[in-house]
């Protein structure tokens, strides 16, 4: 499975990291205020004992009476004063006094000590906070129960977790759409990059990579996969040149020896064996010929070194030359049937060099289709495109081969048809519908039967041919 594209995990992280930071910013924040109110509602409570202890302590000496009065006026003053209650170390309520009306609360039967402690409880189902603290005053052991709601802060942390619990989606859609509005801007160049990079193969390694006004990374790529075009190109153009003379250099030799073989075959005193052996060597060096024809042809597309004039063509009747060469029935006992119309049809190109196209096409129906067998060519036509089409009922290409059979020198298996050719044809056809900005395909089926189709855009042409050889085209009629 294809991994999803750079932009898309960068998103995925950045929204990732954010969700993190969310929910660890949102952690500490509602700890934070639950610690703070909580020392807060302590520090209240504390407060209260406080003031009550300043109370007990002015006023000792005081009557019994006199002291209920002040606790009541104490309990008055303080807020949740009716929850502030003092007990003797046996457990007896003394403020407010027994048999007078106090709360009944639920007081934590726990024994303090010498220490102050602070504890959560639950009364009437809700939340309470309380103070116990150990006093004495006037050496009698005394204990202040305090107690405090804690509903207000409860209901504050629950406001603060819906309100995140909100927060976070939207926040987080909005960092994941900047997130990826972010991470395809920064990786806007390696787009261009990709586009221009697709355009470029072997025989147009002179284009180069637009690198962007910057000293960042991106200049550095472009400028890295630039150098190494540079490298490529020089190399390949090595290569390509050493292809070429040396094919070039080849042919001479190779005639004189086709030649000298042709002389030795004609003079009258040749004995039957030596005259095999001459024509053994006219085969194979007209074959090697051919062979270096071809080399020399895609060598030269390669080096973009083919001086062809690209001028109005009349594709059925560069179809018509090549299906002139077609041999006769008796030869090869084909059935051919040729579909082409007289109508005159236009692409920018060359003459001879669609002729030749069309005669690899036809070549190699009748090199893979077994005699007898019916060979169709045909010639189809749109507004805009021009179509040669070449079918057969020959052995096929094989599924897997398909992908590879437009590849330099692949042969699918030399032994399924004649031995004749070595897998430059269809480069050589791929290579001029290419250059005359067509393409080629094949539908293919083993044993059944093989379809190549070459097309070409339609021109219109308002000329005079006859006159003054000007054209006036256009790519649509
Ligand atoms: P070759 O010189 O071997 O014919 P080509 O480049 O023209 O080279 O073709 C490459 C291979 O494609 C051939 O070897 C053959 O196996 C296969 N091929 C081409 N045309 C046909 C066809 N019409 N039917 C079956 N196989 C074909």
């Amino acid at each position: 499975m294809r991994s999803p594209s750079i932009s898309l995990r960068l998103t995925g992280w950045v929204a990732a990291v954010f969700l993190c930071g969310f929910i660890v910013f949102g952690t500490v924040i509602w700890c934070d205020l639950a610690w703070t109110l909580s020392k807060g509602r302590d520090k209240t409570l504390s407060g209260r004992a406080n003031r009550l202890v300043e109370l007990l302590e002015s006023s000792k000496g005081d009557t019994k009476a006199r002291l209920d009065v002040k606790f009541a006026d104490f309990q008055e003053a303080t807020p949740e004063g009716h929850l502030i209650q003092v007990f003797d170390d046996r457990g007896e309520r003394v403020f407010p006094r027994p048999g007078r009306n106090a709360e009944a609360v639920a007081w934590p039967s726990i024994d303090p000590g010498e220490q102050a402690i602070n504890l959560d409880i639950e009364m009437h189902d809700r939340p309470f906070r309380v103070l116990v603290l150990p006093i004495s005053v006037d050496g009698r052991k005394l204990r202040i129960f305090v107690a405090g709601q804690l509903d207000d802060n409860q209901r504050l942390l629950a406001r603060l977790s819906t309100g995140v619990l909100w927060t976070v989606p939207a926040l987080l859609v909005i960092s994941t759409l900047a997130g990826y509005f972010v991470s395809r801007r920064a990786l806007s160049p390696i787009y261009s990059f990709i586009e221009s990079a697709r355009l470029i193969s072997i025989g147009s390694l002179s284009q180069r990579l637009q690198a962007p006004n910057s000293r960042d990374e991106m200049a550095q790529l472009a400028e890295t996969c630039n150098d190494m075009l540079a490298r490529l190109e020089t190399a390949v153009g090595q290569i390509t040149r050493f292809t070429t003379d040396a094919s070039h250099e080849l042919r001479s030799p190779l005639s004189y020896i086709r030649t000298l073989a042709e002389y030795a075959l004609r003079r009258p005193n040749v004995d039957a064996e030596s005259a095999e052996g001459f024509r053994d060597i006219v085969t194979e060096t007209e074959a090697a010929s051919r062979l270096l024809e071809d080399m020399l042809t895609l060598a030269r597309a390669d080096a973009s070194r083919v001086e062809a004039i690209f001028q109005p063509v009349d594709l059925t009747s560069a179809v018509r030359a090549a299906v002139d060469k077609l041999p006769s029935l008796g030869e090869t006992g084909h059935r051919f049937s040729v579909d082409i119309d007289r109508e005159t049809l236009w692409v920018m190109g060359d003459a001879a060099s669609l002729s030749r196209l069309a005669w690899i096409l036809i070549d190699n129906a009748i090199k893979y289709t077994p005699s007898g067998m019916r060979i169709t060519i045909s010639l189809s036509s749109t507004d805009h495109e021009v179509s040669l089409v070449v079918r057969d009922n020959g052995v096929g290409i094989p599924k897997e081969a398909l992908p590879r059979i437009f590849e330099r020198f692949f042969r699918v298996d030399p032994s399924r048809g004649q031995t004749e050719g070595v897998g430059l044809g269809l480069a050589i056809g791929k290579w001029i519908a290419e250059s005359h900005r067509g393409r080629i395909t094949v539908e293919s089926e083993e044993g059944v039967g093989s379809t190549f189709r070459a097309t070409f855009p339609r021109v219109n042409v308002t000329h005079s041919l006859l006159s003054n050889e000007s054209y006036v085209f256009s790519d649509h009629p």
